[in-house]
């Protein structure tokens, strides 16, 4: 069988969840058997996201090779449950980069570089490349952005050649848009979703499917308006309600339809019924828990959720192995000090301290490491979270009042975290971070160890300081315990408590591979422990059963 290729595209506005889309296509495509990846383009100049503020950008999603990617990679990762890597998100500058680059080895010699056709054969070619690795029957790629944009036409204008290219029977166009309802009218509106079409069509890429957003329900007449206006087949108009949950879009989807008219669009050769038992079990435990648990995510861009995206649906994995709801409590780490914090972590049964860059909210974050090691609440700190629970211990327990991280304070007289040689010599800031999978060794009878049932681990990285090991024979003498360490350089990767309910610092991001099928062993043993520390503590509530809607009713 051909590679087939699905082009998803968006208009109208931003945010309607065109990642979860693609996921979700994605998750029903796998579930028949198919062999499928997700590729992101994103209209932007940066070369990646790496070099971004989380506030602009979201949390940057990490791959096995060291790719500092777009996060809905991270979504496509948790549905499909396959490793994405750098293959699967290109942004504009990337392609300019390596187009001029070209240009400068004599690629093009004797010809003007120009859009059409050296960048838009750039990004053909990025692609065909992931098609062509002969892994996958089908490529959904994600265009990033709003049709009509400037920064896209390139990628629309590529995507439309490629129609040519690999001919028309080995390509699908799906068009995402909004189908608003205005209150005072009391009806939904097709006249965006008609305006969206057309500028799409006057770029070239008729969509064969369109999945239309709306708030409330879509009924036969506005889908046969949407039908006959934009050119789709009734059948094509594809209605995607406001979920509760990101999990449930892929079986709203196969409601829908969307996998079945793929199929046939595509002459895909699958089994005739997903295999989604173990989904479906997963989104019922996530709706249905009987208890629920306060867990704090302390944090300083926790005004912008995107920024912990993998953390906080690590959580609702792990939730769901322990049969119960974790809500996340969202504190900012700038407004905690040693007289309030009390006050801020009342109530809660675990406290996670997350990944940051910077010195904004760090004595916060080490009074919030300070309560949950004194208090006994269990706690999970992740990369800078690690970090400032070794500060902590250093201070607190092992005597030097000043120590710090060289990142915060570059002449601290106790570097206690601190660049390492090669991180010294560094001039640029981008892709120069400790990035990837790294290896890691654990300590036979660590929480750690107990947590992965395993003693050689992998684990994905983003950071450019470290344990600092002139300090490791003080520390683990003061009795913190040193859990996993990368073999190769001798790096300490974990930090725990051993005389504490549960209490694990880590280097790398676990998050990053929390998946529906693979809750995180680590988040699942944490919610465990909060779990047993929020029955010793009565802190866990009872959770009414939930009236469920129907998935999606005709109005
Ligand atoms: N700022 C820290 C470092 O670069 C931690 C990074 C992180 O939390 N991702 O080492």
């Amino acid at each position: 069988m051909d590679t087939k290729y699905i082009f998803v595209t968006g208009g109208v506005t931003s945010s309607l969840g065109k990642g979860i889309i693609c996921a979700s296509l994605g998750r029903l495509l796998v579930s028949r058997g198919l062999k499928v990846t997700i590729q992101k383009l994103d209209p932007y100049i940066n070369i990646d996201p790496g070099t971004m503020n989380p506030y602009e950008h979201g949390e940057v999603y990490v791959t096995d090779d060291g790719a500092e990617t777009d996060l809905d990679l991270g979504h496509y990762e948790r549905f499909l449950d396959l490793p994405t890597s750098q293959q699967n998100n290109f942004t504009t500058g990337r392609i300019y980069y390596d187009v001029i680059m070209k240009e400068r080895k004599g690629v093009y010699l004797g010809k003007t570089v120009q859009v059409i056709p050296h960048i838009t054969d750039e990004i053909k070619s990025k692609v065909l490349e992931l098609g062509n690795t002969g892994k996958y029957d089908v490529v959904i790629v994600e265009t990033g952005g709003t049709v009509g944009d400037i920064e896209g036409l390139p990628y629309i204008e590529a995507l439309r050649q490629m129609r040519y290219d690999v001919g028309r029977k080995n390509t699908l166009s799906i068009h995402l848009t909004l189908v608003p309802y205005l209150r005072a009218a009391g009806e939904l509106k097709t006249k965006p979703t008609q305006h969206s079409v057309k500028t799409i069509y006057e770029i070239g890429l008729q969509p064969d499917i369109l999945v239309c957003r709306a708030e409330v329900p879509i009924g036969p007449s506005i889908r046969r308006k949407i039908a006959q206006f934009c050119n789709v087949e009734y059948e094509d108009v594809i209605a995607s309600i406001d979920a509760d949950s990101i999990y449930e879009v892929p079986l709203m989807m196969l409601e829908e339809g969307l996998d079945k008219r793929v199929i046939e669009k595509l002459d895909l050769k699958v089994s005739d019924k997903p295999d989604l038992d173990n989904w479906i079990e997963f989104v019922k435990s996530v709706h249905n828990p009987d208890k629920k648990i306060k867990v704090a995510l302390v944090g300083k861009y926790v005004e912008h959720k995107d920024a912990y995206i993998s953390i906080a649906e690590a959580f609702i994995h792990a939730g769901a192995v322990n049969g119960c709801k974790v809500n996340v409590q969202w504190i900012q780490s700038d407004d905690i000090t040693e007289k309030n914090v009390e006050r801020k972590f009342r109530g809660i049964s675990g406290i996670l301290v997350a990944p940051g860059f910077g010195g904004r909210g760090i004595e916060g974050k080490v009074a919030a490491v300070k309560y949950a090691r004194t208090q006994g609440i269990p706690f999970f700190g992740i990369c800078l979270g690690m970090q400032c629970a070794v500060i902590e211990y250093a201070r607190n327990v092992c005597g030097l009042a000043d120590a710090n991280s060289t990142e915060f304070e570059e002449n601290s007289p106790n570097p206690v975290i601190d660049l390492m040689l090669d991180q010294k010599d560094n001039v640029e800031m981008g892709g120069t971070m400790r990035l990837g999978a790294y290896a890691c060794e654990l300590t036979p009878g660590s929480m750690s160890m107990q947590a992965y049932g395993d003693k050689n681990i992998s684990e994905r990285h983003r950071h450019r300081y470290e344990f600092n090991n002139k300090y490791r024979d003080l520390i683990v003498e003061k009795g913190l315990n040193i859990a996993g360490v990368n073999p190769e350089r001798d790096l300490v990767e974990i930090v725990e408590i051993p005389d504490h309910p549960w209490f694990v610092g880590v280097q790398f991001h676990p998050e990053l591979k929390s998946t529906v099928s693979y809750p995180h062993p680590l988040f699942v043993h944490f919610i465990k422990a909060a779990l047993e520390h929020g029955v010793q503590n009565n802190l866990v509530e009872a959770v009414q059963p939930r009236v469920k809607k129907p998935l999606a009713e005709e109005a």
